[in-house]
């Protein structure tokens, strides 16, 4: 292998919207969406002489992840003005934390090629977000200041990363811990969750190099390709001997392909102070431990207990953890009675194959209907096509010998589609196995009589034509002849 040119070390920003009913320091709804400019208040726009007030549920929620990923929570933190002028900024001051931020210290660990990584965090604090341009077609811009005051939390990773696909990695597992936690929805489209991403190269062995840095990466592939059009432009600098000059890049989604900006503020552009009208924010242990009681299992240990518990490889523990709500789903499967290997197969095929043809056939006017419909329960409920209680019906109708595999299959198409019983739907469509010897050794006869070339290879040695001979069976039967009865049968009339 050829040595290493050169190191990549990146670091990222992400902001995560909290889905707190009221915006950080007033009384307005937070929700997504709604009548542009209808959900603001003095306060909010930033009108004189309005006073902020701090929303204590947005703290707390501030402080679970910091405790999910292992911070240091601060027993007093600092609001600091930040300050600079923009349209979307009615205060021409973002409200957030500076040298005194909540949380500091902590550690994201996550699985990448079969391995455990762990980038450490420099700090996860809150601040307000700000309001969103519109720039009209007709020309000139509107601006929307709903979203002004909407809480954020900053979480800041140290400069630990080293690729594209970490990078993309530690996204992927911080959204799931904030979904976990049921703090943020983590729709990256709508902007809930945005990633700003630092890079800068160098030569093994020599200092960190003048680093730039990325915006407006809103998906996860967007973050790979960014990072990754970064690396080679940076390298390409300085292989011809030129200098990393301290930029911002904008990613143009549309084209795919980044827009330098502008240079980089340094923070003492920002003339950061400490905010007058909010008294220093002060936690207490009992604050904390109700916080530490509050947290649920998190992701990669629900994987690893998945994995050891109910003896499933580790890409399914994967598949099945991806979401709280799944892997909830799955867990009241198996303790209504159904075998964990099996309910897994169920959820994997079955529910997850229903819920992703839904999706589809919603098609484009699905993210419409969710903006006007959106709460706060409605981002982290996993809807399942049907109820776990009936699902372990099901399996337990398969692992019973009632029905076939494939009759479960057909059973479980109309459970979705009616809500009846998995036993009401087999007696009404009259799927219930047959493991008469009469009846499948008519079978048996029929496809052995219909397939003389078959018949001819398998006794010539070609004894791997059984499971044609069961499929055609089972093809003749309409799903409803016991394979494993069936292939006993088959067995004797060939070899007999
Ligand atoms: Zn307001």
């Amino acid at each position: 292998m050829a040595a290493v040119e050169f190191e990549t070390v990146i670091g990222l920003e992400v902001h995560a919207q909290l889905v707190t009913k009221s915006k950080v320091f007033c009384s307005c709804p937070a929700v997504y969406g709604g009548e542009p400019n209808a959900q603001t208040c003095p306060v909010c726009l930033g009108l004189p002489g309005a006073l902020p007030v701090l929303n204590e549920e947005a703290v707390s929620m501030a402080i679970l992840m910091g405790l999910a990923t292992g911070c240091r929570i601060a027993p007093r933190s600092v609001f600091a003005r930040k300050n600079y002028f923009y349209p979307d900024c009615p205060k021409n001051y973002q409200i957030s934390m500076y040298d005194k931020p909540l949380c500091e210290e902590g550690r994201l660990e996550f699985e990448l090629d079969g391995e455990i990584h762990g980038v450490a965090l420099e700090r996860i604090h809150l601040e307000e977000d700000a309001g969103k341009l519109i720039h009209a077609e007709e020309g000139g811009s509107l601006v929307d200041f709903n979203r002004c005051g909407v809480p954020l939390i900053e979480i800041v990773s140290k400069p630990e990363i080293r690729s594209p696909e970490e990078a993309s990695r530690y996204l992927v597992s911080l959204r799931q811990v904030l979904r976990y936690l049921g703090i943020c929805d983590g729709n990256m489209e709508e902007g809930s969750l945005r990633c700003d991403v630092n890079i800068s190269l160098r030569r093994p062995g020599e200092p960190l190099g003048t680093k730039t840095e990325i915006k407006n990466l809103n998906s996860f592939k967007a973050v790979e390709m960014g990072i990754r059009f970064e690396i080679e432009r940076q390298a390409g600098v300085l292989r011809s001997g030129g200098r990393i000059e301290q930029v911002t890049n904008l990613w143009d989604s549309g084209q795919k392909k980044l827009l330098t900006m502008r240079s980089k503020e340094y923070a003492h552009d920002y003339r950061y102070f400490p905010e007058p009208d909010l008294l220093p924010l002060d936690v207490d242990g009992a604050w904390i431990e109700k916080m530490r009681g509050a947290l649920p299992e998190l992701p990669l240990a629900r994987e690893k207990r998945f994995r050891e518990k109910y003896n499933l490889p580790a890409y399914d523990a994967g598949v099945l953890c991806a979401e709280r709500g799944l892997a909830d789903y799955y867990e009241t499967v198996v303790s209504a009675g159904s075998d964990p290997k099996l309910a897994a197969h169920w959820v994997m095929r079955e529910i997850l194959e229903e819920i992703k043809s839904g999706a589809e056939s919603e098609g484009a006017s699905a993210p419409a209907m969710r903006a006007v419909e959106s709460s706060v329960s409605d981002a982290f409920a996993f809807r399942a096509p049907v109820a776990a209680g009936r699902l372990a019906e099901l399996i337990a109708l398969v692992s019973g010998g009632v029905i076939s595999n494939s009759a479960g299959r057909e059973i479980f198409k109309e459970m979705v589609r009616t809500a009846e019983s998995p036993d009401t739907i087999r007696e009404k469509l009259n799927l219930t196995q047959v493991s008469g010897a009469k009846e499948l050794e008519q079978w048996v006869a029929d496809v052995i009589a219909e397939s003389p070339d078959e018949v001819a290879r398998y006794r010539g040695g070609k004894t791997q034509l059984l499971g044609f001979f069961v499929g055609q069976v089972m093809k003749k039967s309409a799903g409803k002849a016991n394979p494993k009865l069936a292939g006993e049968i088959v067995k004797k009339m060939l070899e007999g």
